[in-house]
């Protein structure tokens, strides 16, 4: 483990599912890295594999899917990618933690909140009497319920949607993780709601500086709670930059499209716009750009050679962009040229 070591890398990141008709590569050649300290939103529709890349890290990819031997995850320095089963069920819920968007399927109805939080307590921290009853009421009050030594006798129906999300994230909590996964984790709540638990979070993070990787559709959740931000489309990275950047200067099309579909963000009352057709399925390597079909910038090139992930101007290697129009300082021909030497130098690798 070296102190210099970020705390989480993952680099070609592969992983696959297999169907009697077809292999689809559900995360393709995905890196990035989060700091401690850090949210890294990961922006992207349905079905542009944030969720796969989430649970690549957990460990949690179950057949027919799986992570290609090239991939690889480190966490603090250490490789997740060769752990067993045994060994990535005691780093999942101790050192990365992960909030899904329904909370009810994390909770159990069946058991009082407080005993769920007093069983991972027991579980991963040796804990119990009175300190575990004391430090499950703490994680209560930490992520803001209001009377916690009453309200840790109740069930999880007792709660209202944006306390389960909270008792969620007590849960998640309760190990002192690392690194917390959150996946969509205010879509199913109101507008209001999900501002109090994006202001919880960062709160969490500060204190416990922790870092972040928060999966969302919605550019608008991304803009309050990302330092930087990855965009995902068809298994694949397209853009990524640190937040003010990609606001300020987006570059990818597609970027573009998903800002331009944020209701009122468009210049001068202009008509919401949308970008027309689907996520294609990934299956197979990529022989051109995956967006093409959509991007209204497509030119002839972009249907013989994929993008690889360049600076978006030269010299500014903390945004990059995977299309062929970047970097943008450079004659487009030029542009391309430098897209095909570095495929070259991948295949090669
Ligand atoms: S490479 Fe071509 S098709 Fe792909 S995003 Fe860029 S301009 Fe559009």
């Amino acid at each position: 483990m070296s102190a210099e070591a970020p705390l989480l890398a993952v680099e070609n990141l592969r992983t696959e599912f297999y169907t009697d008709k077809e292999t689809v590569r559900a995360v393709d050649d995905v890196n990035f890295r989060i700091e401690r300290g850090e949210t890294l939103g990961i922006v992207g529709e349905s079905g542009s594999g944030k969720s796969v890349t989430a649970r690549s890290i957990m460990g949690l990819v179950e057949s027919p899917g799986n992570v290609l031997p090239e991939s690889s995850i480190r966490l603090d320095g250490e490789e997740l990618t060769e752990k067993s089963e045994s060994e990535y069920r005691g780093i999942r819920g101790s050192e990365v933690t992960m909030v899904f968007q329904d909370p009810l399927t994390s909770l159990n109805p069946v058991y009082t909140v407080g005993n769920q939080l007093k069983e991972t307590l027991r579980l991963h921290r040796d804990l119990d009497g009175q300190t575990l009853t004391d430090t499950a009421i703490g994680l209560l009050e930490d992520v803001g319920i209001p009377d916690a030594a009453r309200r840790i006798s109740e069930y999880p129906h007792e709660f209202s949607g944006g306390m389960q999300q909270r008792a969620v994230i007590a849960l998640a909590l309760a190990c002192d993780p690392e690194l917390l996964i959150c996946d969509e984790p205010t879509t199913a709540l109101d507008v209001t709601i999900q501002a109090q638990i994006l202001e919880l979070l960062a709160e969490i993070q500060v204190e416990r500086d922790i870092g972040i990787m928060f999966i969302t559709h919605d550019m608008g959740v991304i803009a309050e709670v990302a330092d930087r931000v990855a965009v995902m489309y068809a298994g694949e990275i397209v853009e990524s930059a640190p937040v003010r950047s990609l606001y300020s200067d987006p570059a990818h099309p597609y970027t573009n499209g998903l800002l331009d579909s944020i209701p009122g963000n468009q210049p001068g009352g202009r008509e919401l716009t949308t970008i027309e057709g689907e996520v294609p399925i990934p299956n197979g390597a990529a022989t051109h750009c995956r967006f093409a079909p959509r991007c209204p910038k497509a030119f002839e090139e972009c249907y013989e050679l994929a993008p690889e992930p360049l600076p978006t101007t030269a010299g500014k290697d903390d945004h990059t962009a995977a299309c062929l129009l970047f970097p943008e300082d450079m004659k487009r021909e030029d542009a391309v040229d430098e897209h095909r030497a570095a495929n070259t130098e991948g295949t090669d690798e």
